[in-house]
C-alpha cells in the first residue's frame, strides 16, 4: 500500500530498546505484521526460559525486599503517573495498536484512554485496601488483612492488548504484588511500548515489573510452570486456559481465567427497534467481531424477526470496511491471515448448513489485507458449529424464539457464560431474563459498556474469578487473620 494521508511510511520498531531493562530477551527474533498491508510493524527479540527465570527471580527478590508491598501511597503515585503517561502518549500508542492489531484508530484511541482510566481506578484503590478488626473475646482480638500474593504472571491475548493487560496489571500492582507480563505474540510491540513509562517510573522498584515476549508454548509455559510464580492471571481461549490451570495445579498455584464466549443478544418484540438494531451491530462487530463478549448469537422474537433482520441486514451491507488508520473506516481487518482463513471457513460452513442473510460489500479500493465481510447467517440447527463455537470474527448467527421461555432456553444452550444482551421495554421481563441467564455481565438496552468499577468474568467455560471492580483487586490478594491474645500475663 503506498503512502496516504492516513498512512505515512513506517519504519519497523526494534525492541527491546536500550532503555527497556524490564524486557529481557536473549532468544530468536519475532516480527509482527500489519494485518492491513502485510508490512512489518516491529521486530522483537524473544525471551528464553532462562530470561523468564531471571525475571521471576528479580520479581521475587523485589517483592520480598522492597517497600512496595507495604506502602500504598507509593503504589498509588506510581499508578496515577502511569495513567497520565498513557494519556499523554495516546496518539503514538493508538497508531501502533492499529498497525499491529488492525482495529480502527477510533477504537484504538478509546482502548488507550480506557486503559488509563482503569489504571487510575486501581491507583485510588492502592490506598483503600482496608482490612477488618474483630473483638473475639475479653482478651482475644482479630485483625483480618488483605496481603499481596507475591509474583503474578500475566498472560494476555491480542484483541484488546492494552485494556486486558492493565485490568490485571493495575490491580495486581495496586495490591502490592510484583508482575511478569507475557503478551500475545501478535501484539507484543504495543504492549512493551505501553509498559515502558511504568517501568521507567523512579519510584517503581527494580524487578517489580518484568516482561517476557515469545510463544505461548515456550515463554508462556516457562512462566506458568515456574514454582515462584504464585498466581497466573490468564486471558485467552478456553482450551489454553484449561491447560494453564492444569499446569498450575501441580503446585496448587492460584489462577484467574478470563476465557472465551458465545454471548446471546436477545431482542423482544416490545424493544425499541432502532436502538436494538444499532445495539446488535455494536454487540457483534466491535473489533471486527474479535471481542470475547461479542453478542454473536442474535435471538429475536418471531413476531418481529423479519422486520428486525431486514433492518439489520441493511445496516450490515452498508458497513464501511477499509484502512483502520482512516478515521471514517468502521470495520478494519481481522488480526492475521490465519484468523481470516478460520473465519472465512466458518462463513463457508454457514453457507452450506444455513442461509447467508446479508454480507457487507468489500469496496474496490480495499487494501490487500486480512479483511472479512461482516456476515449474518440464519437457518442453522441449534447444534451447528456456527451457533456453538466462538468464531472470533464478524459473523452473527440469527435464531428466532416464540416466547420468553424459549428465549432463555436458547440463550442457555451454550457451554459459555461471559455476557448477554436483552432488549425490551418491559422492566419485569428484563429483570427475570437477566437473572435467568448464566453470564458474568448482562447488558439491558445497551451493550459493550465497561466500567472500572464493575466486575467482569465468566460463568461456565468462560472463566474463573472476576476482574475489574472491588473483586478485581481482591483476586490479587490473600486474606490473613492476625490473632492476638492480650491477657495481662502475656505482655
Ligand atoms: P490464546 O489462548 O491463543 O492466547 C492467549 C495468550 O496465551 C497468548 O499470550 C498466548 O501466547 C498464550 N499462550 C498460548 N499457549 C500457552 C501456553 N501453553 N502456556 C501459556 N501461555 C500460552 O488466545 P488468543 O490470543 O487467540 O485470544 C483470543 C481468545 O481470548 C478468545 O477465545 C477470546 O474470547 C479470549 N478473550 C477472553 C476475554 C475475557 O475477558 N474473557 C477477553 C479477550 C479475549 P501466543 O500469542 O504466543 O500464542
Amino acid at each position: 500500500m503506498s503512502e496516504t494521508r492516513h498512512r505515512p511510511d513506517w519504519t519497523p520498531l526494534r525492541l527491546p530498546a536500550a532503555d527497556h531493562s524490564f524486557f529481557l530477551a536473549g532468544g530468536p527474533e519475532l516480527a509482527t505484521t500489519d494485518p492491513t498491508t502485510g508490512e512489518t510493524v516491529a521486530v522483537l527479540a524473544t525471551s528464553t526460559p532462562a530470561d523468564v527465570e531471571e525475571l521471576v527471580g528479580r520479581a521475587r527478590h523485589a517483592f520480598r525486599t522492597a517497600r512496595w508491598r507495604n506502602d500504598g501511597a507509593i503504589r498509588a503515585r506510581v499508578l496515577f503517573r502511569y495513567a497520565e503517561a498513557l494519556r499523554a502518549d495516546v496518539d503514538r500508542l493508538a497508531t501502533l495498536l492499529t498497525r499491529e492489531q488492525g482495529k480502527t484508530i477510533g477504537e484504538a484511541r478509546n482502548e488507550v484512554l480506557s486503559s488509563a482510566e482503569m489504571v487510575e481506578f486501581y491507583a485510588g484503590m492502592a490506598r483503600t485496601l482496608y482490612g477488618r478488626s474483630i473483638a473475639l473475646g475479653d482478651h482475644a482480638h482479630g485483625v483480618v488483612l488483605r496481603e499481596p500474593i507475591g509474583v503474578v504472571g500475566i498472560i494476555t491475548p491480542w484483541n484488546w492488548p492494552l485494556v486486558l493487560l492493565v485490568r490485571a496489571l493495575a490491580p495486581a500492582l495496586a495490591a502490592g504484588n510484583a508482575c511478569v507480563v507475557k503478551p500475545a505474540s501478535l501484539t507484543p510491540a504495543v504492549t512493551v511500548e505501553a509498559l515502558a513509562p511504568l517501568a521507567a517510573d523512579p519510584d517503581l522498584p527494580d524487578g517489580i515489573l518484568g516482561c517476557a515476549v515469545g510463544s505461548g508454548g515456550v515463554t508462556g509455559d516457562a512462566l506458568v510452570g515456574h514454582p515462584d510464580v504464585h498466581m497466573i492471571a490468564f486471558t485467552g481461549e478456553t482450551g489454553t486456559g484449561v491447560g494453564v490451570m492444569k499446569r498450575a495445579a501441580d503446585d496448587l498455584r492460584k489462577v484467574s481465567l478470563e476465557l472465551g464466549g458465545k454471548s446471546p443478544n436477545i431482542v423482544f418484540a416490545d424493544a425499541r427497534m432502532d436502538k436494538a438494531v444499532e445495539g446488535a451491530l455494536n454487540a457483534v462487530f466491535t473489533t471486527t467481531g474479535q471481542i470475547c463478549t461479542a453478542g454473536s448469537r442474535l435471538l429475536v422474537e418471531e413476531s418481529v424477526r423479519e422486520e428486525f433482520v431486514g433492518r439489520l441486514a441493511e445496516r450490515t451491507r452498508a458497513l464501511r470496511l477499509g484502512d483502520p488508520l482512516d478515521p471514517s473506516t468502521q470495520i478494519g481487518p481481522v488480526v492475521s491471515r490465519g484468523q481470516q482463513r478460520e473465519v472465512n471457513d466458518y462463513i463457508e460452513l454457514g453457507r452450506k448448513e444455513g442461509d447467508i442473510l446479508a454480507a457487507a460489500s468489500l469496496p474496490d479500493d480495499l487494501p490487500e489485507g486480512a479483511f472479512v465481510a461482516p456476515t449474518l447467517v440464519g437457518g442453522l440447527a441449534r447444534d451447528s458449529r456456527l451457533v456453538q463455537e466462538e468464531i472470533f470474527g464478524p459473523v452473527l448467527t440469527v435464531q428466532g424464539f416464540a416466547d420468553e421461555d424459549e428465549a432463555v432456553a436458547l440463550a442457555e444452550d451454550t457451554e459459555f457464560g461471559l455476557a448477554a444482551g436483552i432488549w425490551t421495554t418491559d422492566l419485569d421481563r428484563a429483570w427475570r431474563v437477566g437473572r435467568a441467564v448464566s453470564a458474568g455481565t448482562v447488558w439491558i438496552n445497551t451493550y459493550h459498556h465497561f466500567y472500572g468499577e464493575a466486575e467482569v468474568g465468566g460463568f461456565k467455560k468462560s472463566g474463573l474469578g472476576r476482574q475489574q471492580g472491588v473483586e478485581g483487586i481482591a483476586e490479587f490478594t490473600e486474606t490473613k487473620h492476625l490473632n492476638f491474645d492480650s491477657s495481662p500475663t502475656l505482655w
